[in-house]
C-alpha cells in the first residue's frame, strides 16, 4: 500500500518538475535564423554587434589551459596581463567557432550589414584576435574588435554599442543582454554551451529578449 502510495507520489512530483520546465521554457521568445532574416526585410543595412566568447567562439580551451597554468584552482588569472597576452595572441587556435555564429554572420554578411566585435577581454599591445575572426568568418572590411575589459559595477559595452550605432547585439552573458537593452537597441540571446568553463549559467530569456534556438553550438 506505502509502497503504491510512493510511487503515486514520484510520478505526480515528476510531472509537475516537467509542467514547470515547459512553462518556462514557453515563456521565451525563441527565434529561429529565418525568423531573424524575415524580420529584416526591407531594412537597408546596419551595423550588428557580437560579443566573442561563447557566443561567435567556444573559447573555454584557452581559458582553461590559462587557469592551470597562470592560478590553478581560482580566478586570480583573468586579471593577469600575462594570460591576456597569451589568450589574445594565439590562444584562439584552439577555440572553436560555433555554427550558429557562422549562420548569423552569414546572414549579416549577405545583407551588406558591417560587423563588430564587442568583448570584456582585457585590452592588449597586440592582439589577433581580429586576424582569427576574419579568417574564420570570411569577413570582408573588418572592423578592429573591440576590447572594453570588465569592470564590477559599470556595464562598459554599452557605449561602444551606442558609439558605433549598433542595431543588434548578440550576446550569450547576461550583461550583454543589459548593454543592449540599456543602450535601447534590439538583443539576441545566444546560448552558452553547458561544458563552457564560464560557469554559474546565464538566465536565458530573463530580459524578455529573443533568445536563438540551437545556438549552444
Ligand atoms: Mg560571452
Amino acid at each position: 500500500m506505502y509502497k503504491r502510495i510512493a510511487v503515486i507520489m514520484a510520478i505526480i512530483s515528476a510531472v509537475l518538475v516537467n509542467c514547470a520546465c515547459v512553462e518556462q521554457e514557453e515563456n521565451i521568445s525563441w527565434v529561429t535564423l529565418k525568423d531573424i532574416a524575415r524580420s529584416l526585410e526591407n531594412q537597408p543595412p546596419m551595423n550588428v554587434g557580437f560579443d566573442i566568447d561563447d557566443t561567435v567562439l567556444f573559447s573555454s580551451p584557452g581559458y582553461y589551459y590559462g587557469r592551470q597554468k597562470y592560478s590553478p584552482g581560482n580566478k586570480a588569472f583573468t586579471i593577469m596581463e600575462e594570460f591576456w597576452n597569451e589568450m589574445n595572441n594565439g590562444l584562439d587556435k584552439f577555440s572553436i567557432p560555433k555554427e550558429c555564429a557562422r549562420k548569423l554572420i552569414e546572414l549579416h554578411k549577405k545583407r551588406g550589414d558591417s560587423i563588430y566585435f564587442i568583448t570584456a577581454r582585457t585590452k592588449t599591445k597586440t592582439e589577433s584576435v581580429t586576424e582569427l575572426l576574419v579568417k574564420t568568418f570570411k569577413l570582408e572590411n573588418p572592423q578592429k574588435v573591440i576590447f572594453t575589459g570588465f569592470s564590477l559595477g559599470e556595464n562598459l559595452k554599452i557605449k561602444p554599442i551606442k558609439e558605433n550605432k549598433i542595431k543588434i547585439f548578440y550576446g550569450d552573458a547576461d550583461s550583454d543582454i543589459e548593454a543592449a537593452l540599456e543602450a535601447g537597441i534590439r538583443a539576441i540571446r545566444i546560448m552558452r554551451a553547458v561544458n563552457s568553463t564560464n560557469k554559474s549559467m546565464p538566465q536565458n530569456g530573463s530580459f524578455g529578449e529573443e533568445v536563438l534556438v540551437n545556438s549552444e553550438y
